[in-house]
């Protein structure tokens, strides 16, 4: 299963590449003003919702920036040649990365979960045959990808899903009901955990890859407290699925859903040392500055928590990272990473309500004010998604500090995003 081994190539000299994307990037994008440093106070869009319920235009945009990428080499820089990739190491695509932010781009957000975790979990685990139908098409944004694993009683306890996939000959029939799903709405491709067999908790489960357009797939939204609508429910009534679009073996989709949720962690962790921009220092001091609150005793300790909390985070990823360089796989730094994520949305959070008071409250049209009540309706979810704090903090414990498992009487517990 997956993508064969790729024969060794001649890799480019890493300052061409950059001088390359440079070159590209200047040709269909517009510079962003500051270099890819925080907008001034007052300046473009102010929204900083965690949630931001992508609108049409804003999936398109992304999709359609997408295919400028993949088809310039850079949308797959680490995958394999034969696929459409550029078969380069992972430091070519973080330098494509770092230089892009330079750069006005549509937000990558609602490709989040097709890319971070839908690709690289179907590239491993996937047949031949699902990686050609699917694996190009999601790198250059011809099709989404979305993960079908929670359900109305498996969550946090992932293992106790009840969907069923029951093998007909050469197909699979699925029964069932999935809820949480990120993007459902407009996806393309569902990643999906079902039960296949009666045997023992994460024996008998088994991962494939469905067509989200495929007749008895039904997705229905579900608007949140932020007044976005970025989850649904996703019913699946006699849902037929190819056995070529199986993940892994039958009865082995514990594995494909434990390398799933790691990725999962290390791409929502990424964003504790300030990787989606809500961390950006230089616009909470020039906030502070502009409420006439950056004196205030309390308010400079809450600032001093999340500068302190958002270094630290990074400190850590760079950590990982470098381990991950040295061919180390993700292990459970990523549940670390998470938690980090957590912590410092909820430092944030106390911070701006401490130096915004009622503007949080109540739309006085003043720039950058208002805005952060969506940002903090949103934290909550955060806490939940990836894998609850509660779950995060019960791996660290056992795994990276050694302390006794979970009694033998409670279930395993694992999560999804
Ligand atoms: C923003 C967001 C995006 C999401 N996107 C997706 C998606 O795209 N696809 C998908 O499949 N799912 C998605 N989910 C669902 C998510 O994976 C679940 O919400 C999460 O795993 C928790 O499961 P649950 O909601 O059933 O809560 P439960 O598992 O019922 O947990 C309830 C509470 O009990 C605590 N708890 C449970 N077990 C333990 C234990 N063993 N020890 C200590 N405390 C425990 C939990 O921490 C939590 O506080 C998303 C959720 C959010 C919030």
């Amino acid at each position: 299963m997956g993508v064969p081994d790729e024969p060794q190539r001649q890799i480019p000299e890493l300052d061409d590449f950059r001088a390359e994307a440079t070159a590209f990037l200047d040709r269909v994008a517009r510079p962003r003003r500051g270099g890819g440093t925080a907008p001034a106070w007052g300046e473009g869009d102010d929204r900083v919702s965690l949630f931001r319920g992508a609108t049409e235009e804003e999936v398109q945009a992304a999709r359609e920036w997408r295919r400028t990428v993949f088809d310039a080499g850079f949308g797959w820089i680490t995958g394999p040649v034969e696929l459409g990739g550029r078969g380069l190491p992972a430091r070519y695509e973080r330098a494509y990365l770092q230089i892009e932010r330079g750069y006005e781009t549509p937000s990558r957000s609602p490709l989040g979960v097709s890319l971070g975790m839908v690709g690289p979990t179907l590239q491993h685990f996937g047949s031949p045959e699902a990686v050609k139908r699917w694996l190009r098409a999601i790198y250059r944004g011809d099709s989404v990808g979305c993960q079908l694993f929670s359900e109305p009683d498996a969550g946090s306890d992932l293992a106790a899903v009840s969907t069923r996939a029951t093998r007909r000959g050469d197909e699979w029939v699925i029964n069932g009901q999935k809820v949480w799903t990120s993007g459902a709405h407009f996806s393309d491709v569902g990643l999906l955990l079902a039960r296949t067999s009666p045997a023992p908790r994460h024996r008998n489960l088994t991962a494939f890859v469905i067509d989200m357009h495929a007749p008895g797939v039904e997705v229905r939204p579900l608007r949140q407290m932020t007044g976005g609508a970025d989850f649904n429910e996703v019913f699946l009534n006699d849902v037929v699925v190819p056995d070529a679009y199986r993940l892994g073996e039958v009865d082995g989709g514990w594995k494909v859903a434990l390398a799933t949720l790691m990725h999962e962690r290390g791409a929502i962790g990424g964003a504790a040392g300030g990787g989606n921009g809500l961390f950006r220092m230089e616009r909470l001091v020039a906030m502070l500055h502009h409420l006439g609150r950056s004196t205030d005793p309390q308010v400079r300790q809450a600032y001093a928590r999340v500068h302190a909390g958002v270094a630290a985070a990074k400190a850590m990823r760079e950590r990982a990272e470098a381990a991950a360089r040295a061919g180390g796989p993700p292990g459970s730094e990523m549940s670390l990473s998470k938690l980090a994520l957590t912590e410092n949305l909820a430092a944030l959070a106390h911070l701006v309500g401490l130096a915004l008071g009622p503007k949080l409250l109540a739309d006085t049209g003043e720039w950058g004010t208002f805005a952060w009540s969506e940002f903090v309706l949103g934290v909550p979810g955060f806490r939940l998604g990836g894998g609850t704090d509660e779950i995060q903090r019960n791996i660290i414990a056992e795994r990276v500090l050694g302390l006794p498992k979970e009694p033998a009487a409670a279930p395993n517990r694992s999560s999804t995003s």
